[in-house]
Formats: C-alpha cells, sequence, structure tokens
C-alpha cells in the first residue's frame, strides 16, 4: 500500500502539488516524505561552477541516491570522489565516462584491486604504509596520487581532521615519495563539513604551499575538498567568499595547480526537505515518525537545522515554544538533541519540514525497530520565502 515513488523531473503539472505543503495536504499519511527538487540541484551546481575557480566534483556519500548522480553526470560532472568499491561502481553504471577520485585514504588490499580494475584516476593517502600498499598493488606512473593534509583548524561543524590527514612534515615525505613512483602529485584536504568560514581553506592552502615549496616539486592539482556550507539555518549559504579566499589563496603557490573541489552536503542538501509528522504531543514533548536511527540521524552530530511547521488546517502559527523532539523507536537515545522552537499550536497529525535534508539522510538510515522506510516525491519548488532562491 505504501510505497516510494522517485519522480525523476521537475515539471509542475498544473493542478499537481508544486511544493511540500500542497503534496502533503493532498498525499500525506504514515511515513515521513523527502521531498526532491531537481532544478534546486541544478541551480546549486550552476552556482558552483560559475563561482569555483577550477573543477567541480561531487562526494558521492553525502547523497547516493541515483536520481542524484545521473543527474549531476549529465549536466557534465567530470570526476566523483568515491569511498568505496559499491561506489565506485555505482558511478561507473550511471555515468560511465566521469573519471574517479578514491579519496578515502585506508584501503584494504581487495578495495585497491577493484579500484585499479575499475580505473580510478586519483588515490589519496595520508600514511607511509598506505601508500606502500598502492605502490606494490600497482599504482603509480599514469594515476595521481593526493596527499592529505591536515591543520589544526576550527570553523566546521565537526573536525575530520580526528581521522584521516597527515600533519605538516609527514605529508611532506609523502609527497615525495609519491613523486618518486612517478605518479602525478597533488595535494587535498577537507576543512570539515558545514564549515562556513573561509579562513579554514585559506589556512589550508598556505600549508600545503609551503610544504610543496620545501619539496622544489610541483603539485599538479590542489583539492580543497568538500566542507562548504548549506543553509541549515534556513539562510542562503555564503559560498561566494569561500570561492574567492580559494581563488586568492593560490597566489601562494610557485607555480600554481589546477583546483578541484569535491563538495558534498554544499551541492546537494538544500535541493531536499524532509516530513515528519507528529504521532502524538504530550505537553512540551512531540513524537515523530522519524528520528536518530532514521533520516535525522545527524542531528546529534551537528545540530537540529531550521524545522518548519506545516498544519493541514492552516491554523494561525502563534508565538513559537521550546518542544522536545522523540523519534518513534523504543531508546530513550531516539531524541534531538536541545530544544526545537514551534508555534505553540503544533498537534498530533501536523508535519515537521526539516530543511537542508539532502546530505547525509539518504543512505545513512537504519531499519532499527521495524522504522526507517520513507516516501520520496519530486517537487517544483521547496520553499516560499524570498530569502531562500533556488541555488
Ligand atoms: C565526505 C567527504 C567530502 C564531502 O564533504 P562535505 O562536508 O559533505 O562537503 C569530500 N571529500 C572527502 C574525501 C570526503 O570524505
Amino acid at each position: 500500500m505504501l510505497q516510494t515513488t522517485v519522480v525523476p523531473d521537475t515539471t509542475v503539472v498544473p493542478g499537481h502539488a508544486d511544493g511540500p505543503e500542497d503534496w502533503l495536504a493532498r498525499h500525506g499519511g504514515e511515513l515521513p516524505v523527502l521531498f526532491f527538487c531537481l532544478a534546486a540541484l541544478s541551480a546549486r551546481h550552476d552556482r558552483f561552477r560559475r563561482g569555483f575557480p577550477g573543477a567541480v566534483t561531487y562526494a558521492v556519500k553525502a547523497n547516493p541516491d541515483e536520481a542524484v548522480i545521473a543527474r549531476l553526470g549529465a549536466e557534465g560532472m567530470p570526476a566523483f570522489d568515491v569511498a568505496s568499491p559499491a561506489e565506485i561502481a555505482l558511478v561507473r553504471r550511471l555515468c560511465p565516462s566521469a573519471a574517479l577520485h578514491y579519496h578515502n585514504p585506508v584501503r584494504s588490499r581487495g578495495e585497491i584491486r577493484a579500484g585499479l580494475a575499475a580505473g580510478v584516476a586519483s588515490w589519496s593517502v595520508d600514511d607511509s604504509r598506505e601508500l606502500e600498499k598502492l605502490v606494490a598493488e600497482g599504482v603509480g606512473p599514469g594515476a595521481e596520487i593526493a596527499v592529505r593534509l591536515k591543520l589544526p583548524v576550527a570553523g566546521a561543524a565537526y573536525d575530520f581532521g580526528s581521522k584521516f590527514g597527515a600533519p605538516p612534515e609527514l605529508a611532506e615525505a609523502l609527497l615525495r615519495r609519491a613523486a618518486a613512483t612517478g605518479a602525478r602529485v597533488s595535494m587535498t584536504f577537507h576543512v570539515g563539513t558545514q564549515c562556513a568560514d573561509p579562513a579554514a581553506w585559506t589556512a589550508y592552502m598556505e600549508a600545503c604551499a609551503d610544504i610543496v615549496r620545501r619539496t622544489g616539486l610541483r603539485l599538479a592539482r590542489l583539492n580543497v575538498g568538500g566542507g562548504f556550507p548549506s543553509g541549515r539555518d534556513g539562510g542562503d549559504p555564503a559560498l561566494e567568499p569561500i570561492f574567492a579566499a580559494v581563488a586568492r589563496g593560490l597566489s601562494r603557490f610557485e607555480r600554481p595547480p589546477e583546483l578541484v573541489c569535491e563538495p558534498g552536503r554544499g551541492l546537494v542538501a538544500d535541493a531536499m526537505a524532509y516530513a515528519v509528522r507528529v504521532k502524538a504531543r504530550r505537553g512540551a514533548a512531540l513524537y515523530l515518525n522519524d528520528g536518530i536511527y532514521g533520516g535525522l540521524s545527524e542531528c546529534p552530530s551537528i545540530g537540529v537545522p531550521r524545522v518548519d511547521l506545516v498544519t493541514d488546517d492552516g491554523r494561525a502559527t502563534g508565538p513559537a515554544q521550546p518542544f522536545t523532539l522523540f523519534g518513534p523507536t523504543c531508546d530513550s537515545l531516539d531524541r534531538l538533541p536541545g530544544e526545537t522552537r514551534l508555534a505553540g499550536c503544533v498537534a498530533e497529525g501536523d508535519w515537521l519540514l526539516f530543511r537542508s535534508a539532502g546530505a547525509y539522510l539518504n543512505g545513512v538510515t537504519t531499519m532499527f525497530n521495524g522504522y526507517g522506510t520513507r516516501e520520496q516525491a519530486s517537487v517544483g519548488r521547496l520553499w516560499t520565502d524570498p530569502c531562500h532562491p533556488l541555488g
């Protein structure tokens, strides 16, 4: 009876729902709904391509939905950042001519062989043993090896450097060793996700330029990673100041490398919104039909995005009050952090519409306690507020 519908086009049929509120009023039922606006995805892709001073690629893990990958591929995406043989197979199937950047710096030997068989163009490394593994498996002349740097910089929603990346001295040694294999040498970094501070990119680019200068090598490319912010707070994310900082950072290099970025969140998050239904209200507590084991799994680590209340009877919204939001499972951890301000009239049957749901929602949902199924609907627009234009 309840099924997932993916409608991979954005044509708004007259009389057909054109936004999430209309769709929910007509079709809303028992399941949460992921609203997908392909026009918003294309607009954001254009904004990156017009503003970023280099090649724009896409980090598949942010949203591996086939409609997303196919759309970006159809728009000429030159390369995808992949982290596993399954992601490699997905991109090869949907976008056979795009290049593969295998930028998960820890790979088993079997994973390296799968990457070689698929013709991976670029490999990131942050450790000598991992580099020797690549060399032993035959990665060398003809491939690009990108040394991943880590610095203690702040500004992101959480720190990617705690897991991956080589500190500057090791990065320098890795660059020399990578050059000795005959590979094209590049550098890469990831400032941390949802990073709104252009200074993080500047700091990384300066450090990369210093390291490269010490080696005397010529860097083929500099991949400034992902980390670009989405409009989680309901505003328009400030991408252009970051693009400008990256363009300025290039002047630090004696021989400027080609630039690449590999956004995940910044490219896809704002193309989707997630509607979750209120199953019950008890005072200032709301019990929802999805939570941290499902589509809202990122909330405990980076907070709750802007939430709008959608009522089916157009009730006046009234003054906002703080609410505690619980997910549907019988597990007391299934609760969103802090309190969320919503109109005091919120009631059973209403919907909460979460912004920036296009990243780290598809692909990270579990079926814990029997929850985790959702509907997906294509809409012609996500928002009515003028402060949030497409893209
Ligand atoms: C996850 C990831 C990205 C994308 O990060 P966002 O914060 O979503 O932009 C880019 N590059 C690598 C290597 C990643 O692991």
